[in-house]
């Protein structure tokens, strides 16, 4: 078992079958930020802190999940130990150190035990390997202009006329779910604002479903 978001190889493990674990903070409490600077010479630049972690209350998650998920793991028929390179770096001697296993503990097998040198083990690995998902969203905030905001409910940029912002930096806060998913509702709903403002009625627009193959509209009706 290792913790990951990618393959064995990609740590340079020796080439095995590998089980891989990654858990995932949806709701961060931790606020990075984009800034365009214009420099001396005219040119952007761009000025980008992920704030990954900054908030002490972003940490404790991932500690709780990387223990949940070994205590699966070791219960699981298919366990035969831990890469340790890819797990914290445990004090000589902790109980909580990982290694080869001939198979899985016993299901009511005690929970592994962590000191306070442990948990600090945890953390580090934490901070040193925490990655993105790529999900970074928010940077055009739909929100009242005194709140930090950027774009009001129908998209459009605070103190610009005839700019609109679709896209996934609209979104006010973080999304538990498929990011993509999002994107794609948010620029059908743009259509539709965008079509109104037009003065276009799209209530006589045949919707997708109606045109839809034989197969794929018996779906939408059931
Ligand atoms: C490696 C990776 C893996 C991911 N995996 C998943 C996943 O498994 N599931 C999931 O749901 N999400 C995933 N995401 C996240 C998802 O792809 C994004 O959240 C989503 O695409 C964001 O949509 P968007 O429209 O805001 O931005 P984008 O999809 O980035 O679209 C922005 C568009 O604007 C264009 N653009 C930029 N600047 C300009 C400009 N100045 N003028 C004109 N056009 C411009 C770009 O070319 C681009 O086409 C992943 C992202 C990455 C990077």
């Amino acid at each position: 078992m290792i913790t990951s978001y990618f393959g064995a190889s990609w740590y340079g493990l020796p080439p095995r079958n590998y089980l891989i674990a990654s858990y995932f903070t949806l709701y961060p409490t931790s606020v990075g930020s984009v800034h365009i600077k214009v420099g001396d010479n005219g040119k952007e630049a761009l000025d980008i802190t992920t704030g990954y972690l900054d908030d002490a209350s972003d940490i404790v998650p991932l500690n709780f999940a990387y223990k949940k998920t070994r205590e699966i793991f070791r219960r699981m028929p298919s366990y035969r130990g831990e890469a340790s390179t890819r797990h914290p770096r445990f004090p000589q001697g902790s109980a909580a150190a990982c290694g080869e296993a001939s198979g899985p503990v016993n299901l009511n097998a005690p929970d592994i035990i962590y000191t306070a040198e442990d948990d600090e083990a945890i953390d580090n690995f934490h901070r040193d390997n925490a990655q993105s998902t790529w999900h970074s969203l928010g940077t055009c905030a739909m929100k009242q202009e005194a709140d930090q905001g950027v774009v009001d409910a129908r998209l459009n940029l605070y103190g610009v006329t005839n700019l609109k912002v679709a896209d996934m930096s609209i979104v006010p806060l973080n999304v538990g779910t498929n990011t993509n998913s999002v994107a794609l509702l948010i620029g059908e709903k743009a259509a539709m604002i965008i079509a109104e403002d037009l003065g276009i009625d799209c209530t006589e627009c045949p919707s997708w479903w109606e045109n839809a193959p034989a197969g794929l509209s018996n779906v939408s009706s059931g």
